[in-house]
């Protein structure tokens, strides 16, 4: 009996120490999640659709390495490929878990040992090309890939610049080649690359023609300077298109190649050339309409830059902030939770305005 009451003594205390060493735990996890700073992000554990995305508390906050610049994000701005991604159907997927989500804006909260660029409290946009986690409240950013912000923009169009405006620029200028007075189509003008590659071109003075699918979409290439558009869901705009051999294009723009670039090749000045941006399947062509006018089909992948394009064109769109030229506009902005709608909406649009950007601060 007394060896029983001894054991259960013993238990007891056992019990107790396992108890102590738990509670002891627990303070130190809350203590060092107090020290090491928390975040609100949104996380993607298993690749698929727009539900995969979930807000999730207490995340750390990125580390910040040398050469790089911690972003206090206020907000996230969504592009097609964010969707690709999402839902693992792109070339180059990352590990999961992971945060979505490739362009930024905010402040800068804190600068790597060897970034010299940027100090605490700046305001900036960034930009990452085969990197991510702009939809949670911080981001540590190599120096390269962050910009400064000029106060006539605010966040939500700090975070429409990086990727359309760096994909326009080198589509038009470094690709397309394009130079004062030619004639450009952008084929896709009312989506965020296309909006931005009219503002471009205007301000390097080119004649533009842009297509949209809707009137609100016409209305809003027309405001930023298109010298005529078109509606590309009209059944007769191709035709209208091709029925002036004058008006033919030393640039296109391609948004939806797929879908264009058989009558892109007809659409062609002597020595056009078509850029590939956007493109969601194969499509059948006649290489002989390239023949006799030698034009050209050129593909673009803004990730596939070399860090002296990345910089030159990093360069060429500052000086667009400043000239007043970077205009970005924006047609939605979502809270947090719910960029999953952003992810659907981005990709099963009924007719672009512009940029979806996603609020990323409460
Ligand atoms: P977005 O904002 O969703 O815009 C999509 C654009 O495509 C809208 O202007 C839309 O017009 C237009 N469109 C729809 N149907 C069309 C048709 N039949 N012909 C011509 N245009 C049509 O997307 P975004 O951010 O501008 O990106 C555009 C495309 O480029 C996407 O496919 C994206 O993945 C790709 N992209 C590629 C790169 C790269 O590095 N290569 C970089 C960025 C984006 P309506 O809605 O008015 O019909």
């Amino acid at each position: 009996m007394t060896g029983n009451i001894c054991k259960i003594i013993r238990n007891k205390n056992n019990i107790k120490d396992k108890l102590k060493v738990l509670v002891l735990n627990k303070i130190m996890i809350s203590g060092s999640r107090m020290s090491s700073r928390a975040m609100r992000a949104v996380y993607v554990r298993k690749f698929g659709a727009v539900d995969q995305m979930k807000v999730e508390e207490n995340v750390a906050v990125p580390k910040l390495e040398d050469k790089q610049v911690l972003v206090k994000l206020y907000a996230s701005g969504v592009n097609p490929v964010d969707t690709y991604i999402r839902s693992g159907q792109y070339g180059k997927l990352p590990t999961i878990p992971y945060v979505p989500g490739k362009d930024g804006a905010g402040l800068v909260d804190a600068v790597g040992s060897g970034a010299t660029r940027f100090k605490v409290g700046d305001r900036v946009f960034c930009s990452q090309t085969v990197r991510y986690g702009t939809l949670a409240e911080f981001t540590a950013m190599d120096e390269d890939h962050v910009f400064p912000l000029a106060d006539s923009l605010d966040f939500a169009q700090g975070a429409a610049i990086g990727i359309p405006y760096f994909t326009a620029y080198k589509a038009l200028l470094l690709k397309g080649r394009a130079k004062k007075g030619d004639r450009v189509l952008v084929h896709g003008a009312s989506g965020s690359v296309g909006l931005a590659a009219v503002q471009l071109a205007k301000a390097y003075g080119m004649t533009v023609v842009g297509t949209a699918g809707t009137a609100e979409g016409l209305e809003l290439v027309s405001s930023q300077g298109a010298d005529a558009v078109y509606n590309h869901r009209d059944s007769s705009y191709m035709d209208k298109l091709k029925k002036n051999p004058e008006t033919k294009f030393d640039v296109i723009l391609e948004m939806l190649s797929n879908v264009n670039l058989g009558h892109d090749l007809e659409l062609m000045k002597p020595k056009g050339r078509t850029i590939i941006i956007g493109c969601r399947g194969p499509v059948t062509i006649n290489p002989r309409d390239m023949m006799g006018p030698e034009t050209e089909v050129i593909g673009c992948a803004l990730f596939s830059s070399t860090p002296e394009e990345w910089n030159l064109i990093g360069e060429r769109v500052a000086e667009g902030i400043s000239s007043g030229w970077v205009k970005p506009v924006i047609n939605k902005i979502y809270d947090l939770h719910k960029a999953g709608e952003a992810h659907h909406d981005v990709i099963h649009s009924t007719g672009a305005k512009g940029k979806l950007v996603v609020r990323v601060q409460e």
